[in-house]
């Protein structure tokens, strides 16, 4: 007879390694959770393969505790892929195939749903909006978990906490919840949280409402004829081009092949707005993924993408690792997007480059839009390893706005608005537009100050200033999350305190003062705390209740509001003298994406530029050259420093209770390997905010031109560093592509 099978099972620990364990029973297939004897506890480990020995004798090996999946959770595509992960971001295994799962898969809830299902009633929905159970929290959770979450099988309640499921079992006598066995036990039939849609799993689609224009078409022919092979797409397009458009057309067609699209969309531009159009087009259940969600919510869509029932899988950067059998096509929306990098925790990595690689071994097309590329993806266009579609014109017959820039120095200004800004809003206003404006600084002032003593309101954490919150009367830290009564006199000398400089709540009030009549609404984290609270906002804006919208970087995604005639960038002044070579480029972004926030629907929209440098070359070249000129002299610049995506970056990162420690931990790291020509190493150095929240930051940056010897060095180094005695008492995490240097 054959000897039992060796496993190798990662588990999700810091450890550069996997475990070998006996089969004990059944043998698990690679990419199945299984139970494993742990030192002295059981964890929940991922089996990567299966061997016929061990490093370890046989008779010193334990066996499998028990297998969770007769189905790989993780397909061999999908293992793949997070092997090579793995290896690019120089991050241990069982992390990584850890990040791909759901938090309750993770700890081993059930891939499947179960057959009974709960769901609330409208009596439960109604009760809960009255407050009702304050003296039955668990009840009240449990009730709330359902009237998010649609339907929940018995693992997802019982994920909930211990009495979840007598919590529920109590809601279902007083009527305000009911338990039915799904029809028939095939996973297909399970509905719930994270999905919406009801329709057939044919994935047959509405009739689209208008032709493509010559450009569109001409983008879902090409992307279209690259259907069973490999191809990453640039598409390129202004806001309000139709792009989503030439992505609703394309999917329509791999749904019609059978296949399963996943579309991935920036941490803000998960919008109701968004799902709602492809809900829309497409009668076949969508699965949404974002970090919003509650854990059971999330795991049963992530199950739908599992049992393939979901046929669209729309999600946030970590939706890059759903399971998707069968896939035919990748879609980035705003490609450039920040937020689809990971750059906090232990695995940091890039959702659009592990895309890329995704799509590149499933042999399917991915498209990469946005009305403003990342300088990566231009230059990766430029090199013929991406096809570039330009989509230059505005669907329907919008045209494109007028930009101005504003000389804050000639200006008489008004808490930060110039008179020429006052003075067209009013133009706008009476002439029926909206006016939308952006400052990229929440709360009411990012500064108090003695008037007499010269004494700043400091965060005692960070090396950073305390920002006034003027209604809510509190001053806050945000960086740490400090949080104090704001002083109404200085405490070093007692006179009065000031609030210096604008947030967006100190523009609302003085917009409010200078426009009485005009609705307003304001749009940051300060008010849109939930999903719902953001879609009121934005629906006060669609509907033209609010005629001015103040906002921050919120305000410059995705959303369509048609009678925005004139957007306003309070600041741009941030971006344009910073350290971080990225700056200039998430400037340009930003206005351009504002821009195209104005004139979207048949009136042509004006766009204002506030700034006290209009001769400065960046947005003298994006002002009469547009986002390619911009792009053209920024690539320019980085090629002569060698900076991305010229160059390859990697950053170890290090934080400490002290600057010495952290520092320190670095310099030992440096001096443990004389780097080879190809490398330069830079730092360490402190962060430029180098105390965040009581601890201290330090950087060491690794830059080479080549990218297999910056791989190879980092194989070489990063185990060594490791093995530091240093590196157990800092936190410290390797940053592979840092899209932040700080
Ligand atoms: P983007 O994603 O580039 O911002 P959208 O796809 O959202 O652009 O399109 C902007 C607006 O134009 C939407 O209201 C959309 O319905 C409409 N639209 C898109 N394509 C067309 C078309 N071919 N003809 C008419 N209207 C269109
Ligand atoms: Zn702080």
């Amino acid at each position: 007879m054959a000897e039992t099978p060796i496993v190798r099972v990662a588990v999700d620990t810091p450890l550069r390694r996997t475990f070998d364990y006996l089969a004990g029973g059944a043998v698990p297939q690679p990419g199945a959770r299984v139970r494993v004897p742990f030192g002295r506890r059981q964890l929940v480990g991922i089996v990567l393969e299966l061997g016929a020995d061990s490093g370890v004798p046989r008779g010193k090996l334990k066996s499998i505790g028990s297998v969770l999946d007769a189905e790989p959770v993780l397909d061999a595509e999908l293992l793949a892929l997070l092997r090579w992960a793995a290896e690019y971001y120089h991050h241990p295994i069982g992390e990584v195939l850890f990040a791909a799962l759901p938090k309750l898969a993770r700890e081993g809830a059930p891939a499947r749903a179960g057959r009974t299902l709960w769901a609330a009633t409208a009596d439960g929905a109604a009760a809960l909006a009255a407050s009702a159970l304050k003296r039955a929290p668990r009840q009240r959770e449990v009730l709330s978990a359902l009237v998010q979450g649609d339907r929940l099988d018995a693992g997802a309640i019982a994920a909930l906490g211990t009495n979840a499921r007598e919590a529920a079992h109590a809601l279902v006598k007083r009527g305000w919840a009911v338990a039915r066995e799904a029809p028939d036990p095939d996973p297909a039939a399970a509905t719930g949280a994270g999905s919406v849609g009801e329709g057939e799993a044919g994935g047959r689609a509405r009739a689209s409402p208008f032709a493509l224009t010559p450009e569109q078409q001409a983008a879902v022919d090409a992307i279209a004829a690259a259907h069973d092979r490999f191809g990453a797409f640039l598409l390129h397009g202004i806001t309000g081009s139709g792009k989503t458009e030439v992505y609703l057309r394309l999917v329509e067609q791999v749904l019609a092949r059978g296949e399963r699209a996943l579309i991935l969309v920036p941490e803000i531009g998960l919008t109701p707005q968004l799902v709602g159009r492809f809900a829309a087009r497409f009668a076949t259940p969508i699965a949404t993924l974002h970090s919003a969600l509650t854990g059971t919510a999330r795991l049963t869509a992530w199950r739908d993408a599992l049992s393939g029932r979901a046929r669209i899988v729309l999600g946030t950067r970590s939706a890059v690792f759903a399971p998707m059998a069968g896939l035919g096509i990748i879609v980035i929306d705003e490609e450039h997007d920040a937020s689809f990098k990971q750059h906090e925790g232990g695995f940091r990595y890039s959702a659009r480059d592990i895309a890329v690689m995704r799509a590149q071994r499933a042999g399917v097309p991915i498209v990469l839009g946005s009305a403003t590329p990342s300088l990566e993806s231009l230059h990766n266009a430029q090199q013929g390893r991406y096809a570039r579609l330009e989509l230059p014109r505005r669907a329907g017959e919008a045209l494109p706005p007028r930009l101005a820039l504003v000389d804050l120095r000639a200006e008489a200004l008004r808490n930060g608005l110039s008179t020429h800004v006052v003075e067209t809003m009013r133009r706008h206003l009476e002439g029926h537009g909206q006016v939308l404006v952006f400052l990229n600084r929440r709360g009411y002032a990012p500064t108090l100050a003695c008037t007499a003593c010269g004494w700043i309101a400091g965060c005692t954490s960070c090396d950073a200033r305390l920002t006034v919150h003027a209604r809510a009367a509190r001053l806050k830290c945000h960086h740490c999350g400090a949080d104090a009564a704001l002083p109404t006199r200085c405490p070093t000398c007692g006179y009065e305190v000031r609030a210096v400089g604008q947030g967006t709540e100190r523009v609302e009030e003085t917009l409010a003062m200078l426009f009485p009549q005009v609705p307003l609404a304001r749009l940051d984290r300060d008010v849109v705390r939930r999903d719902e609270e953001l879609a009121a906002v934005l629906a006060r804006v669609a509907s033209g209740e609010a005629r001015i919208l103040v906002g921050t970087q919120m305000v410059t995604k995705g959303h369509d509001f048609p009678d925005v005639t004139l957007a306003v960038v309070l600041n741009a002044d941030h971006g344009l003298f910073s350290t971080d070579f990225r700056a200039a480029e998430r400037l340009a972004q930003t206005i351009v994406q504002v821009a195209g926030r104005a004139g979207r629907g048949s009136r042509p929209g004006e766009v204002l530029i506030q700034t006290e440098y209009p001769g400065h070359p960046l947005l003298t070249s994006l002002l009469e050259r547009g986002y390619d000129g911009f792009a053209g002299t920024a690539l320019a610049e980085r090629r002569e420093a060698g900076w991305p995506p010229f160059g390859r970056l990697a950053a170890l990162r290090a934080s400490a209770a002290s600057l010495h420690e952290a520092v320190e931990f670095l310099a030992e790291a440096r001096r443990l390997l004389a780097p080879p020509p190809a490398i330069r190493l830079l730092g360490p150095a402190p962060a430029a905010m180098a105390r965040r929240a009581d601890r201290f930051h330090a950087q060491l940056l690794v830059e080479s031109i080549d990218r297999t010897a910056l791989h190879r060095f980092l194989d070489a180094w990063l185990p060594q560093a490791e093995g530091l005695p240093g590196a157990r008492r800092v936190r410290w995490a390797l940053d592979v592509d840092p899209l932040e240097l700080f």
